[in-house]
């Protein structure tokens, strides 16, 4: 944990109860999804209403998901929007389908630079959760190749 963390950090601003959920698994360095009741499946981003069959808040329930999954697609990031980033370049970020069935966005990391510019990360590789304590307050999600 550092207090020197200069990148941007989330900031769930509107109705951040919503997500708060997510945030504290990830201080535990769990995974933790969204679970609609009516549809029976998992889904991210965190949302009051199922972005599948707009089943309401009271049909979702926060569950526990293995942190694994598979990379569904990816790009290799040479020029970061936040100048914040630039110091990391390049680097992959990466679309993972997740085994509990919902999709999350994240960096993958464990990579040399020769894998990130020789696009090494194979479609379908196995990935698992990498949890960054980078502020006391904030642990963001990566992920890291497994075999598989
Ligand atoms: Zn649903």
């Amino acid at each position: 944990m550092t207090s020197e963390y200069k990148k941007p950090l989330p900031r769930p601003t509107i109705n951040p109860e919503v997500s708060q959920p997510f945030w504290e698994g990830t201080k535990k360095h769990e995974l933790w999804l969204q679970y609609c009741l009516n549809h029976n499946g998992h889904f991210f981003y965190p949302r009051e209403v199922c972005p599948v069959c707009l089943a309401p808040q009271e049909r979702l329930v926060w569950q526990q998901v293995p942190a694994k999954g598979r990379v569904h697609s990816y790009t290799t990031v040479y020029q970061p929007a936040l100048p914040a980033f630039a110091e990391e370049a390049p680097f992959i970020h990466a679309l993972i389908e997740l085994d509990a069935g919902a999709r999350i966005v994240g960096n993958v990391v464990g990579l040399s630079r020769e894998e990130v510019e020789g696009n090494a990360l194979e479609l379908n590789q196995p990935v698992e959760a990498v949890f960054e304590d980078v502020t006391d307050e904030w642990t963001l999600v990566k992920w890291q190749r497994v075999d598989g």
